[in-house]
């Protein structure tokens, strides 16, 4: 018999084994450790077992890791979906899959672990000498535990250490965090209330001894409980540690290391239950008549009309039948607020699962779903929760699903979180519900095709107004030369008033901003491409304008090409010089930043977020970060610093994001109690895009963005495919894209563009080179996908283009 076996590689979907020695242990869904070349062992996953020999020699797997299937038939089917769909290999699925601690590589190195106490007595010979050569030692490759055992294949005894807690593994030094514990303490339980009287009078020659004991029958009766926490007893009177240790000798306490609980502190107590408005009870039999269907359905509702509450009413549904429920947000939507929100809700039946939780949390999830199947959970999670080894998933629910960092683009799987959710469903027959105030152009085409039922919610509860939205036309603020650099005078008028009122102010400016595009200060004409319709942006390599999309270019101009002026610029500018000038016009403000560069370590987020809640902040200056939601109170006025940044970023999406983001930071504005004010600077002001935010137009949106990309060809008409081959030497990476769009053309015509060098034609020392194909979503796409690799495999598996990189994206964001 033998096995085929995921291996993390990109190279192909599977390798085969020999299971000989191991037939009662292998399954399907269980890790095994292979030998791979001549000297490296690498933890590998079973993906069928199959009686059909290799024409090659092949060796024995080595061992069988797991009792129990890691991951099922059914998880096992969608790793392979993403597999195929985003082309790349089941390895690389499962590396994205697998929380780090699944992970064994012959590469992975192991450390001393949480326990503390060693029990050496209760050591194997193999194992005593891996703890006594941490001790010298910090770090020990599993390759060298092999080594110092003289064992051939050490897994099972890394594994045993890893039970236990002895040692744990270390593979990237960025993500091990550490559990963080507390010490509890109580009296020991020999000790009954008579005993403790003789005790206290037996300590009367030790009065700091007594004077902790009294310390903690008070703490004991504050807290009625007989657990307090170590640190409350020593701030209780000043003692320290030290102090405490006669007491654990004399055994009259005892103490206990817990997790640090981080719910501990929050109260969780249920709120109110609530009753729903009426165009709430609206929506949710809609929904309800979308699930009998088994339509994908969707809930487009302003922020604030109360969506959250109707994904609780699903989600508690879906619990009570016996199914667990995956909620799903961008990763910076997840914050603290929503997920005490859903803790106050749905207890410990909480799961989080994003980028941000440390390995230990990773695993506890990760063990919590597989075991399921009689403890329903609800995870919140980013996308990488779809990976989760669901049992019974009878609910998705994919919240601002039109967000682009839904999708990954780096490393492969290059995949997009709603689509593989609603994959997902499929396989597991759930119900899918997605939710959005500016759903995606792809989901709306699909509502109007009749495929996704379409529910509306059009109203803030409570009956709150949308903010008041107002436009600054900065060209003729420019032209009158009133501008205090970045900053109209209106939009500094009405910060003043806010701050003289106690309110705060969000502004925005995109971080993609950054894009240097090309503009001209008379008339505001930025250059588009003549096939794409979206504007070009500046090369440095080059000099000269590109379509980021076709190839097209045209030589850096002298002059504008609509007005003939002279003053041509490159517009780009950010977060950062914006915090500057403000601080410099108006020092007496408290301004802050939220953007990538200020929320790096973890805690940032909060910290920043958490002081303009208390009000210590008066302006808040963000990227898209501050577009998602966050819902602070006070926040009287919402200014968007540039909108033409948006509009003009080179993506045949820009338009569509372009609505989505300003409304969505208009939302920011006046979410409880006043209507909010949001003022808009842009030298565009009857740009239908501006129009169609400021009347909240998203149907004429809808309708001129889908008569475009028809046109154009883009999605949701047509599917897109964009590779990318890189190689260090620019002469290889050309004539090696060139053959390969030639014999690409060979069967897919003009449907394959390019190849055109990357917006940053050279990175990290290697030269990027683009061929986007965009195709008829008649066509059988499956076809269409291993026509690609395999031509791929004929160029870049054999010299002279085997050291070219090749990367797939499908569905491009
Ligand atoms: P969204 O997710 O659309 O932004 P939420 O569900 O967060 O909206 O609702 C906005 C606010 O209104 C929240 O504070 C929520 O608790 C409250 N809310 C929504 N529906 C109800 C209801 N039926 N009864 C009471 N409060 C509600
Ligand atoms: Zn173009």
């Amino acid at each position: 018999m033998f096995a085929e076996i995921i291996l993390p590689f990109s190279l192909q979907q599977t390798f085969t084994y020999s299971i000989q020695g191991w037939e009662g242990e292998c399954g399907v869904g269980k890790r095994v450790i292979v030998q791979f070349g001549k000297r490296r062992f690498y933890a590998g996953l079973i993906e069928s077992i199959h009686n059909s020999p290799p024409s090659y020699a092949i060796k024995p797997i080595v061992e069988v890791l797991d009792d129990l299937p890691i991951i099922s038939e059914s998880n096992l089917k969608f790793w392979s979906w993403v597999a195929d769909y985003y082309m790349c290999s089941l390895g690389e699925v499962m590396n994205a899959a697998l929380p780090s601690s699944l992970k064994l590589e012959s590469e992975s190195t192991i450390e001393r672990g949480t326990e503390s106490e060693i029990p050496w007595d209760d050591l194997t010979d193999h194992e005593f000498v891996v703890m006594e050569a941490l001790g010298i030692h910090p770090r020990l490759r599993v390759a060298e535990v092999g080594n110092i055992t003289g064992v051939k294949s050490p897994m099972k005894i890394v594994n045993q250490l890893l039970d236990r807690s002895l040692v744990q593994m270390q593979e990237d030094l960025k993500k091990v965090v550490q559990p963080k514990t507390e010490r509890w303490i109580s009296l020991d339980e020999a000790l009954d209330s008579r005993v403790l009287i003789e005790v206290l009078n037996g300590l009367k020659r030790a009065p700091k001894q007594r004077d902790i004991l009294e310390a903690y029958l008070q703490l004991k009766e504050d807290k009625d409980s007989n657990w307090v926490l170590e640190k409350d007893l020593l701030t209780k009177g000043d003692f320290s540690k030290s102090n405490l240790r006669p007491l654990y000798e004399k055994q009259i306490f005892q103490f206990e290391d817990q997790t640090v609980d981080p719910w501990r502190e929050v109260d969780l107590s249920e709120n109110l239950s609530i009753d729903f408005s009426e165009s709430q009870s609206k929506a949710i039999s809609e929904i309800s008549e979308g699930f009998e269907q088994e339509k994908v359905t969707v809930l487009n509702g302003v922020t604030g009309s109360g969506k959250t509450e109707i994904y609780f009413h699903f989600i508690q549904e879906a619990l009570n039948r016996g199914d667990s429920a995956v909620y799903m947000l961008p990763e910076i939507a997840l914050t603290t607020q929503l997920v005490i929100r859903l803790k106050k809700h749905f207890k410990d039946r909480v799961v989080l699962y994003h980028s941000k939780i440390s390995e230990g949390e990773r695993l506890a999830a990760w063990n919590a779903i597989s075991q399921s199947k009689d403890n329903p959970c609800v995870v919140i999670g980013a996308r990488s929760a779809i990976f989760l080894p669901f049992v019974k998933l009878g609910l998705v629910v994919v919240d601002e699903e039109h967000d682009s960092s839904y999708k990954q683009n780096d490393p492969a799987p290059r995949y997009n979180g709603r689509d593989s959710a609603i994959m997902l469903a499929r396989l597991f027959k759930s119900k899918i519900l997605l939710g959005s105030a500016t759903p995606s152009l792809e989901s709306v085409y699909n509502a109007k095709e009749g495929k996704y039922q379409w529910v509306n919610l059009t109203q803030r509860f409570g009956g709150v107004e949308l903010p008041e939205m107002e436009i600054v036309d900065i060209q003729k603020e420019y032209r009158m030369k009133t501008m205090v650099s970045h900053f109209s005078p209106k939009l500094l008028e009405e910060i003043r008033l806010a701050k003289n009122h106690g309110n705060r102010v969000i502004l925005f400016q995109n971080r993609r901003g950054f894009a240097p595009t090309l503009e001209c200060q008379t008339c505001g004409h930025v250059p588009e491409c003549k096939n794409c319709d979206i504007s070009l942006t500046y090369h440095k390599y080059t000099e000269a304008l590109h379509c980021h999309y076709c190839g097209y270019s045209i030589p850096m101009p002298k002059r504008c090409k609509k007005c003939g002026g002279y003053d041509i610029v490159l517009k780009g500018f950010g977060t950062e010089k914006i915090e500057e000038e403000l601080k410099e016009i108006e020092p007496s403000l408290r301004v802050k930043r939220l953007d990538l560069d200020t929320t790096r370590r973890k805690g940032d987020f909060q910290n920043i977020f958490d002081d303009f809640s208390a009000g210590e902040i008066d302006v808040l200056i963000g990227t898209q970060m501050v577009t998602k939601g966050l819902d602070f109170d006070k926040v009287s006025l919402v200014g968007v610093l540039n909108a033409d940044s948006l509009l003009y970023f080179p993506d045949f999406r820009a338009f569509e994001r372009s609505y989505q983001m300003l409304s969505q930071v208009a939302g920011r504005a006046g979410r409880r109690s006043e209507r909010g004010k949001v003022l808009i600077q842009t030298f565009n002001p009857f740009h239908s895009v501006i129009q169609q935010v400021i009347h909240q137009d998203f149907e004429t949106l809808v309708k001129e963005q889908l008569y475009e990309r028809k046109n154009y060809r883009y999605p949701p008409y047509f599917k897109l495919i964009e590779i990318t081959i890189k190689h260090k030497d620019s002469k290889m990476v050309n004539q090696a894209s060139e053959a390969f769009a030639d014999s690409l053309k060979k069967f897919l015509g003009d449907r394959v563009l390019g190849p055109e060098f990357a917006m940053v034609p050279r990175l990290k020392g290697m030269y990027h080179k683009k061929i986007l194909i965009k195709f008829e979503k008649s066509l059988n796409y499956h076809q269409v996908k291993s026509q690609i690799k395999q031509t791929a495999d004929f160029y870049f598996n054999r010299p002279p283009f085997a050291s070219a990189r090749i990367v797939f994206d499908v569905d491009p964001s």
